[in-house]
């Protein structure tokens, strides 16, 4: 999981910012709000807001 603020790519190689653009999904629990980003590259990165 990442922090809001350091929002990249988790892939090797890939150290491309993620932005609200981007395909997401989000997900709201019960600890807060979790988004799942969908890079170009292929790879998704999960991050969480409280
Ligand atoms: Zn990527």
């Amino acid at each position: 999981m990442l922090d809001k603020l350091s929002a990249t790519c988790q892939a090797d190689d890939c150290d491309r910012r993620l932005r609200e653009r981007d395909r997401m999904l989000v997900y709201r629990t019960e600890s807060g709000e979790r988004r799942a980003y969908e890079c170009v590259c292929g790879a998704v990165t999960v991050t969480v807001h409280r």
